[in-house]
C-alpha cells in the first residue's frame, strides 16, 4: 500500500515548485488577500506558506489531510462550474507521504488557533495551540525525505535554481492575474519579492518589469465581452521601445483563464505576428503582454494534467477570432 501512496503521489508533487502552486492555490480558495511565502535551501529544507484565508473548520481537522478529502466539491455536477482551483483533494495527502507537514489554523469562529502536526498517512499526530491571527500556514519540512534519488536530483544546484525561478514567475503571474493580492517571497530568510495591493493587471506588469524589461513602455488595451467569453488583452502600445523587447522571453507574459496562469499556444502565436508586423521586427521578438479570458466554466477543461496548466476549450475557433478582431483594431493589419 505505501508503495502505491509514494507512485501517487509523485504525480502531484514533483518538485518544490508544485508544492508552493498547490499550497498557493488552496490559499486563494480560501478567499486570502495576503500570501507570505516563505522557503529555506531553495525549498527542499524547508516550504511554508502562509494565509490570512478562512481557515480550516474544526470539522473538517480529522480528514482534510486525507487521501481524496476535499471540501470544495460534493457531487461530480459540481465539476461542470468548477470556480476553485483544487478539487481533487490529492495535494496535502501527498504532500504528507513526502515531506513532514505542520497545518497552523483559525478560522474566524474559532478563538484560538492549533498547531496540527501530520502524519505520513495525513492523520492529526499532535495539537498545541497557536498564537497566530486567522488563515492558514501549512509547513513542509525535508521534501522527499523518503525518496532519496529525487532529494538528490533536485538538490544539484542547477536544479534548484531553475525551479526557484519558476516558482517567482508563478508568483508573479498571479500577481498580475490578481491585482489586488499581496504576495511575499522569502528565501532564507532573505525579502525576494514583495507586492502590495495594485489597482489592475497593468499597473502590476509594469511594477514587475517596468524598469528591467520595458523602458518607455506604454500599454494598449482592449476588451470584449459577450456570453460566450469575456477577454481583456493588454498589449504594448505601437512606437514603445522595441529594442528591449528582444531579451525578453515568452514567460514574461501571462495567459490568464478563468483565473488560472496558462499559455495557449495559438494565443500567443497571434500575438507576436500582430505584434512584429505592426513594429516592423521578426517573429523572434517576444512582447510582453497580458490577457486574461473568462469562458463558462462547461467549456474549459483543466483536468488534463496534475499540475493543471493545459486548458482545453470547446470554443477555441471564436476565440482565435476574438482575439484577432482585437489585435487588428489594437494594432493594424498584417502586412501581405
Ligand atoms: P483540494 O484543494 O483539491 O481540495 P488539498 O489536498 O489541496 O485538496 O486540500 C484538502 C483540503 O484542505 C481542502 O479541500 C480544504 O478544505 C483544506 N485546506 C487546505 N489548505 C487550506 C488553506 N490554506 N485554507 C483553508 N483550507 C485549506
Ligand atoms: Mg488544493
Amino acid at each position: 500500500a505505501s508503495t502505491v501512496r509514494l507512485l501517487g503521489s509523485t504525480q502531484v508533487i514533483t518538485s518544490v515548485f508544485s508544492v508552493v502552486k498547490e499550497l498557493f492555490e488552496n490559499s486563494l480558495d480560501a478567499g486570502a488577500t495576503s500570501v507570505e511565502v516563505k522557503l529555506e535551501n531553495y525549498g527542499l529544507e524547508k516550504i511554508e506558506v502562509r494565509d490570512n484565508g478562512s481557515g480550516i473548520r474544526a470539522e473538517d481537522i480529522p480528514v482534510f489531510a486525507k487521501r481524496h478529502y476535499t471540501s470544495k466539491i460534493k457531487c461530480h455536477a459540481d465539476l461542470e462550474s468548477l470556480t476553485t482551483y483544487g478539487f481533487r483533494g490529492e495535494a496535502l495527502a501527498s504532500l504528507c507521504s513526502v515531506s513532514e507537514v505542520f497545518v497552523t489554523t483559525k478560522t474566524a469562529a474559532q478563538d484560538v488557533g492549533y498547531t496540527y502536526s501530520l502524519s505520513d498517512q495525513g492523520d492529526v499526530k499532535s495539537t498545541t495551540p497557536s498564537p497566530l491571527p486567522q488563515g492558514t500556514t501549512v509547513c513542509a519540512k525535508n521534501l522527499f525525505k523518503n525518496l532519496p534519488v529525487r532529494k538528490q536530483y533536485h538538490n544539484m544546484a542547477k536544479k534548484k535554481k531553475e525551479d526557484f525561478k519558476n516558482v517567482e514567475n508563478l508568483l508573479m503571474a498571479y500577481g498580475i492575474i490578481l491585482p489586488a493580492l499581496r504576495i511575499t517571497l522569502r528565501h532564507n530568510k532573505e525579502l525576494v519579492w514583495q507586492k502590495v495591493s495594485l489597482q489592475n493587471s497593468a499597473v502590476v506588469m509594469h511594477s514587475i518589469h517596468g524598469k528591467a524589461v520595458m523602458g518607455q513602455m506604454e500599454w494598449k488595451r482592449g476588451e470584449f465581452q459577450d456570453p460566450e467569453m469575456k477577454i481583456e488583452l493588454c498589449v504594448p502600445k505601437p512606437g514603445s521601445d522595441v529594442a528591449t523587447m528582444s531579451r525578453s522571453t515568452p514567460d514574461k507574459s501571462v495567459h490568464c483563464v478563468n483565473g488560472r496562469p496558462v499559455i495557449v499556444k495559438e494565443i500567443d502565436k497571434l500575438v507576436r505576428q500582430y505584434y512584429s508586423n505592426c513594429h516592423a521586427c521578426d517573429m523572434s521578438r517576444h512582447p510582453v503582454y497580458f490577457v486574461r479570458i473568462e469562458l463558462p466554466a462547461g467549456d474549459v477543461d483543466v483536468n488534463l494534467e496534475p499540475n493543471k496548466t493545459t486548458v482545453m476549450t470547446t470554443n477555441m475557433t471564436s476565440l482565435r477570432e476574438r482575439i484577432e478582431e482585437m489585435l487588428l483594431y489594437l494594432y493594424g493589419p498584417l502586412d501581405q
